[in-house]
């Protein structure tokens, strides 16, 4: 697989109260922000030249869409003067509904963006009244249909289940909105609690009821039973596709361990084994790179033991699960013979499926994975 670049935008409109994403919602920096951005390109394109040329790059958040279609404009340019990009590549800018109009999404279309993640959340106004999202299904709807219009022909749509107060049934409803729009993919994901966010303060001090561990796998298999009844691919633990076509392949490459470069404040990168991360702060990130510096949090080499765990956790949260030809050349030994202790009990449990040349968990074992994974780690080398 060739590599990828992640772009991330830090700027929302306003901020939700599950989201520990990296943002703020003042956006007077934006103009420097897009100066310091392109310095970072500029500095790694010296250091950080792949042996493939990239074919995707995905403009995170954030919101993204809050940016202009100049500025939009003025990153992918960079990028790609400055980097080789498969003219085909994969462009992905994520939306938030109420930041676009017609005119703003056909420009996006017009700059060269290909594909649209749109971060719908809920089909329903009291969850994303409770989530803290700045717009109505409505507006959700609105903006999913003007992309339409726009020309946009691969869209995802993003969605959250597990909302306190929301019941099946609910999920159930929203799931059916969200096939009527016939998407091309769907993301959905089980809402977590992060620290520092409001939902955990809510959390801490009691105000917030969250659904038990067992019914957060109900709506899980319910997602995966209505979302395949009704023709999509599920391929990844919380991702589902129309078809093969229509699968993220900026996504895959977190999941199948291939290089990516990440710009812009609190991005991540993975190259030659090195795992990098850059500062969450506007105003930090602008200031080293206006002397020349790179904008680090934190950077390590990572051991083999971590390299082939996450590859082993990444991969099998994935409904290809492992190859073991990949895998063999990869790390050099046998998957089946290194893991037969903890491979056999899975398979007797009917968690997990041995085929000739792969290893995967069965839907069974994707909706208790948290509990499986680990045990890889913990296995001797
Ligand atoms: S969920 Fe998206 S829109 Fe909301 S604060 Fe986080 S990055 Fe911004």
């Amino acid at each position: 697989m060739n590599p990828g670049i992640y772009i991330h935008v830090p700027f929302c409109t306003s901020k939700c109260a599950y989201c520990d994403f990296y943002s703020v919602t003042n956006l007077t920096s934006v103009s420097e922000y897009i100066k310091q951005l392109c310095r970072e390109i500029d500095l790694y394109s010296e250091t950080h030249q792949p042996q493939q040329a990239f074919d995707t790059i995905y403009l995170g958040g954030g919101t993204p869409s809050v940016l202009d279609s100049e500025n939009i404009s003025i990153i992918i340019n960079k990028i790609k003067e400055n980097f080789p990009v498969n003219q085909d590549s994969e462009i992905t800018l994520e939306v938030n509904p109420g930041t676009v109009d017609l005119e703003k999404l056909k420009s996006f279309k017009s700059i060269g963006i290909n594909r649209l993640s749109i971060g719908i959340q809920s089909f329903s106004d009291r969850d994303l009244k409770l989530l803290g999202r700045i717009h109505t299904v409505e507006e959700a709807e609105k903006s999913y249909q003007l992309s339409r219009q726009a020309g946009f022909e691969d869209i995802g749509i993003d969605l959250i289940y597990a909302i306190p107060k929301q019941d099946l049934k609910d999920w159930k409803m929203s799931l059916n909105k969200a096939i009527k729009l016939k998407p091309e993919h769907i993301s959905a994901y089980n809402l977590t609690i992060e620290k520092g966010t409001p939902f955990f303060r809510l959390q801490e001090s009691g105000h917030l009821e969250l659904h038990e561990e067992k019914v957060e796998e109900e709506f899980f298999n319910l997602t995966h039973d209505f979302l395949t009844n009704h023709g999509y691919y599920h391929y990844e633990i919380s991702n589902f596709a129309k078809s093969e076509k229509c699968i993220s392949k900026h996504n895959c490459k977190y999941w199948h361990h291939v290089p990516y470069l990440g710009f812009g404040p609190s991005s991540h990168s993975f190259w030659n084994n090195t795992r990098w991360a850059n500062v969450s702060s506007v105003e930090q990130y602008n200031s080293l790179l206006s002397r020349n510096q790179r904008p680090l949090d934190f950077e390590e080499i990572l051991k083999f033991e971590d390299v082939l765990f996450e590859y082993i956790f990444l991969n099998l949260r994935t409904y290809q699960g492992i190859f073991f030809e990949s895998f063999q050349n990869k790390f050099g030994f046998n998957f089946v013979n290194k893991y037969e202790k903890i491979i056999n009990p899975l398979l007797l449990e009917n968690l997990a499926i041995l085929e000739e040349q792969s290893f995967k968990l069965t839907q069974k074992g994707m909706t208790i994975s948290d509990s499986i994974l680990p045990a890889f780690s913990n296995a001797q080398l």
